[in-house]
């Protein structure tokens, strides 16, 4: 039997397996027991997928997986879950800003029972740049608003769990997953560990500040029907703006008649209504588009290659 699984998404990772290889070995050797290493290769366009081939074909405990594309990082930690065997599993990424070091500690804790997962934060943003990390503080306080579950602030992919707990995992069947929102769902007891930010050993990140905002975007969708009521409260409160304001323009008429007049302000008010109406039209369009999504029931990643 399989004691412990990691599952490894890489992306365009060449520069960063081997060094990441390296340190694994050093630490399986400290937790000395079976062990796996699933490298879930998210379609890379660089040498990352030989490299997987010729780890996996002189060392037996290395795995690999090969998307026919890229899926994005959550549908590779999915592809690794579902492979892997081990009775505890550790999600990780190849960088180094997810220490090995801290697996024993982190595996201790769960193997003892008290804990189902053991999870990692970073309690600083140092070697970030500024304004991404204003944007990131802003997004966990307004999940923090508009969400029923608990998303705790700078937590990271990089966790340890026991098989219990994976499986309460793969039951979720959604297709937009947002795993930052879908951990502290599905319950059980976490056991935080916390380290200062480390920045890469090696290459770039692969979150644009684009690709970061479309995610957050997601993730508020996948966790909260907020948003809709917003639209909603908007409605009513427009709609008894316009009351008062049919009530103004009628004592107006009966006290000093009617001159034509106003047409600038009409425009403004025409403007504005159209603007919510296209906004709230927006927002139901995002709900949709993801129910479009998850009724196509498209499979999450396609494996081209595996070892
Ligand atoms: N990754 C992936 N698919 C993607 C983007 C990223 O599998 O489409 C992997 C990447 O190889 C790395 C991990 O996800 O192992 C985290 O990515 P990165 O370090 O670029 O993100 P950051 O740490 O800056 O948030
Ligand atoms: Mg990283």
């Amino acid at each position: 039997m399989i004691y412990l699984s990691v599952v490894v998404p890489c992306f365009n990772e060449e520069m960063t397996i081997p060094l990441f290889y390296a340190e694994a070995v050093k630490t399986a050797e400290v937790i000395n027991e079976q062990f796996e290493i699933i490298f879930v290769d998210d379609g890379s366009k660089d040498n990352t997928l030989n490299i997987l081939r010729q780890l996996a074909n002189q060392d037996k405990h290395i795995h690999f997986i090969s998307f026919s594309r890229n899926f994005g990082k959550e549908a590779a930690i999915l592809a690794g879950l579902q492979a892997a065997q081990g009775e505890y599993i550790v999600t990780m990424d190849t960088d180094g800003q997810d220490p090995l070091s801290l697996i024993p500690q982190m595996l201790e804790c769960v193997a003892s029972g008290e804990y189902d997962c053991a999870g990692t934060r970073r309690v600083n943003r140092i070697g970030e740049p500024p304004i991404r990390s204003f944007f990131a503080c802003c997004f966990y306080a307004l999940m923090k608003k508009i969400t029923e579950v608990e998303i705790t602030d700078g937590a990271r992919d990089f966790r340890l769990m026991n098989r219990k707990y994976l499986e309460a995992l793969l039951m979720l069947p959604e297709r937009n997953r947002f795993s930052k929102g879908i951990f502290p769902w599905i319950g059980f007891k976490t056991k935080w560990f916390e380290y200062e930010n480390i920045e890469r050993t090696a290459g770039r990140t692969k979150w644009s500040f684009w690709k970061l905002f479309l995610y957050s975007l997601d993730g508020i969708i996948a966790f909260s029907s907020k948003p809709l009521a917003i639209a909603s409260v908007l409605g009513v409160l427009l709609f008894l703006a316009a009351l008062s304001f049919i009530v103004f323009i009628v004592i107006r008429k009966i006290l000093w008649g009617d001159p034509v007049d106003g047409w600038a302000s009409t425009i403004c008010i025409i403007l504005f209504c159209s603007g919510i109406q296209l906004f709230s039209t927006g927002i139901l369009g995002q709900y949709i588009a993801k129910i479009y999504t998850e009724i196509k029931q498209r499979p999450q990643y396609i494996i081209r290659e595996a070892q």
